[in-house]
């Protein structure tokens, strides 16, 4: 279900999602039906039991975990899972220095706040020394001047969101995979946003032919209940044994129940098909209809992570969005960003762009 109804009975288009979380659908009735059983069975178990959902859920996860990985490891939100992320980089290469971009957004705990660029979001906390800033595809020459053996990590989003809707190209990911296995460093991806399908791959990363040290996933992996996932290999895993880590809720049965339900829903509804498809006629429409219009700068994103950056701040546009009976939300400073779930219709698609055309030109003339 990609629509909402507001206290009044109007429906609008969801292309917000909640930062993206129901890519699945509002009440996915599976996920829902998935909870309440599991609700009704066990909430939290010892860690000295085992219980079946385990093993169902390492066979769900089979059909979308990334490929060259072989454990995943359960958070609550997605900043926590970057922090896992760097906690495995750190304890696994014995090094401290971390590399992230510019208008890079990780989280807002110290370490993911650490790698997030914005100054509005660090400014006034304590955040790591040991990071080095460079530009969001930058050249390999300019990456192989810092990428060396002080590394512990590098951390990218295949496609930046919140700084503004950017993919990053294959020459740049590839440099940084070649950089970091040369170094000895662990390239850490962070799929929270523009993974699990959105991109028309399970991964964003899939479609550069790379294979991460660390995949991070978030947001929309339990289908709106709150968890993530570290997907990582088991000798960077065993890095942190002992209880260097934890989490009381992480591994709930809630949480597994939810992304089992979840991964089950992704395969069995082809979701990376169903979004390449939706975005042929989005990309078709968006191109004809807004990519020209005069305040419009350039169409950004991939797939149904998608948007436009405009001349001028967005926040008119978006109130204009919603007076038309579309949600959606920004990016960066000038982007209008849409993250629709995956079952967006057709009908659907052409009321965005009609919205957005419309509103565009009443709030800043074409
Ligand atoms: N990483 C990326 C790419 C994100 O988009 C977000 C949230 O928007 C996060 C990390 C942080 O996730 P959370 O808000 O669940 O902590």
């Amino acid at each position: 279900m990609h629509y909402v109804w507001d206290d009044r009975g109007r429906r609008y288009v969801d292309a917000h999602a909640g930062f993206g979380v129901a890519f699945l659908g509002h009440s996915n009735p599976k996920i829902v039906g998935a909870l309440v059983d599991q609700a009704l069975k066990i909430v939290t178990v010892p860690l000295s039991f085992r219980i079946p959902l385990e093993e169902e859920l390492v066979r769900a996860l089979e059909g979308v975990a990334p490929k060259h990985t072989e454990v995943f490891l359960f958070q609550n939100s997605g900043t926590e899972a970057v922090e896992l992320a760097l906690k495995l980089a750190w304890t696994f290469t014995g090094r401290r220095k971390l590399i992230a971009f510019r208008g890079a957004f990780h989280g807002r705990t110290l370490g993911s706040l650490s790698v997030t660029w914005e100054p509005k979001y660090r400014n006034g906390f304590p955040v790591l020394s040991d990071v080095v800033f460079l530009e969001y595809n930058a050249s390999a020459s300019v990456l192989e001047e810092h990428v060396d053996e002080s590394t512990a990590a590098v951390i990218v989003e295949p496609v930046q969101g919140e700084g503004g809707l950017t993919p990053a190209t294959t020459e740049f990911l590839q440099a940084l995979e070649k950089l970091t296995k040369k170094a000895g460093a662990l390239l850490i991806v962070d799929e929270i946003q523009c993974g699990f399908g959105r991109t028309g791959y399970t991964w964003a990363y899939e479609e550069h032919g790379i294979r991460p040290d660390i995949v991070v996933a978030g947001k929309a992996i339990g289908g709106g209940f709150p968890v993530s996932l570290v997907f990582t290999r088991e000798e960077i895993a065993k890095a942190l044994l002992g209880g260097r880590h934890g989490s009381t809720f992480a591994a709930n049965p809630l949480a597994q129940a939810a992304v089992k339900a979840s991964a089950e829903v992704f395969v069995e509804d082809s979701v990376p098909a169903r979004v390449r498809q939706a975005s042929e006629k989005l990309w078709r429409d968006l191109e004809a209809r807004v990519s020209k219009l005069g305040p419009v700068r350039r169409l950004k994103g991939k797939g149904l992570m998608f948007g436009v950056e405009l001349r001028f701040p967005p926040s008119r546009v978006l109130g204009c969005l919603q007076e038309q009976g579309v949600l959606a939300l920004r990016a960066g400073a000038t982007a209008v960003r849409f993250l629709p779930p995956y079952t967006i219709d057709d009908e659907s698609i052409s009321r965005v762009v009609d919205a957005l055309e419309e509103c565009i030109c009443r709030e800043h003339s074409c």
